[in-house]
């Protein structure tokens, strides 16, 4: 644990090298730190804005005793950093978050039973470890749902959607059927996930330090496509009761998995007058692409509080000054990258990526707007 301000001048590890290691980086820079990064991949887009980087593969423990005795305090910028690797790094520097938040978000079905086990509603789910399991799993939740892979899944990523019957709920959704799905299974260890209805999906983006303290940003509303985030609007337009709920949940997380750093919550909103009135999604434990609208609408983003919270420094006020629209700029939308440089109320963030493949995050642009 840090128990004294890291002084100016001190080294920030971050394990991994994409767009949330660079505007870490960033902020970390800004604070007058020095960055390290560990990436097992040449010229990403943290490693032009870092004073140091390692390229090495994870599994090389070396490597990584090296990086972590050169750093004060090491964080992540990707919940999916091998746990041997980041708990080999805990036994030479400081870690942050937790060990025990990476473990839990790395494998939905541990991230599901640890949330039910704290009383916090979840989609219902089945393991599923063959492919009886699967039919088992519709017969018991009904058709409508997703095959999620427990481990690596992100952006959609290991996911395969199944439709419901031509009456049910959510029969005009995209999707396979059971037997395609069957087909499809990789026999990779799994959930299936019902679908569930919602009105809207919200995050909740927290910031907590080392003395448990912790700060929470106006929760955003997120519209996804191709089951990438897409957009996020804030005000979301939801209660004030909603807001507390979802915070109220953010902080019992938190504080369960001992957490240091900021830590998101994906939430969906079902219709009102349901079961619940919140749902979690999943945690990120890590700065979010939903917190993007933080850099531009407030005066400590989520990158500079992570920054904060991991070196001991006192949390920045999250109160934000505006109304926010953050829009993803995915793939070929890179093309339009002239017309918002053009614009003088386009607040334009790019990543330094080289290609711009389909699904592929290049880059983000903020409107604001009066607040309300
Ligand atoms: P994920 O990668 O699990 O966060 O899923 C990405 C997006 O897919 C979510 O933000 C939702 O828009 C959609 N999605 C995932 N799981 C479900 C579900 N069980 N029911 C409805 N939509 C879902």
């Amino acid at each position: 644990m840090i128990d004294t301000p890291l002084s100016p001048g001190s080294t920030i590890g971050i394990f991994g090298d994409g767009q949330l290691g660079r505007m870490l980086a960033i902020a970390a820079t800004q604070l007058g730190f020095k960055v390290h990064i560990f990436s097992p991949q040449h010229g990403s887009p943290a490693f032009d804005v870092a004073a140091f980087h390692t390229t090495a593969p994870y599994s090389d423990l070396d490597a990584v005793k090296a990086f972590a005795s050169e750093v004060d305090v090491a964080t992540v910028e990707f919940e999916n950093i091998p746990l041997d690797t980041y708990e080999h790094a805990g036994k030479f520097t400081c870690i942050a978050p937790d060990t025990k938040a990476l473990a839990t978000s790395q494998d939905r079905l541990a991230e599901k039973r640890f949330l039910s086990s704290h009383d916090i509603p979840v989609a219902p789910f089945v393991e599923i470890d063959s492919e009886a399991d699967i039919a088992t799993a519709v017969q018991k939740l009904g058709p409508a749902g997703l095959l999620k892979t427990r481990k690596m899944g992100y952006d959609g990523k290991g996911q395969i959607r199944l439709k419901a019957d031509a009456q049910g709920a959510g029969a005009n959704s995209p999707g396979v059927n059971l037997e395609e799905a069957i087909k499809a299974y990789s026999g990779a260890p799994s959930i299936f996930e019902a679908l569930v209805n919602f009105e809207l999906e919200i995050s909740c983006v927290a910031a907590r330090d080392w003395a448990g303290n912790i700060v929470f940003y106006d929760s955003p509303r997120n519209e996804h496509r191709h089951q990438i985030l897409a957009e996020s609007h804030v005000p979301a337009n939801i209660s004030e009761d909603l807001e507390k709920l979802a915070r109220t949940y953010t902080a019992k997380i938190a504080e369960k998995l001992n957490y240091v750093g900021v830590l998101t919550v994906e939430f969906f909103v079902p219709p009102t007058g349901g079961e619940v009135p919140l749902i979690v999604n999943e945690i990120a434990p890590r700065v979010h692409n939903s917190g993007h609208w933080t850099m531009d609408a407030c005066s400590f983003d989520q990158f500079e509080n992570h920054i904060r919270a991991i070196a001991g420094w006192t949390l920045g006020n999250t109160q934000r000054h505006s109304n926010a629209k953050m829009i993803n700029l995915i793939g070929s939308d890179m093309e339009g990258w002239a017309e918002f440089a053009g614009s003088s109320s386009a607040n334009l963030h790019l990543y330094g990526k080289g290609e711009a493949r389909a699904g592929r995050k290049m880059g983000h642009v903020t409107y604001l707007s009066g607040k309300n």
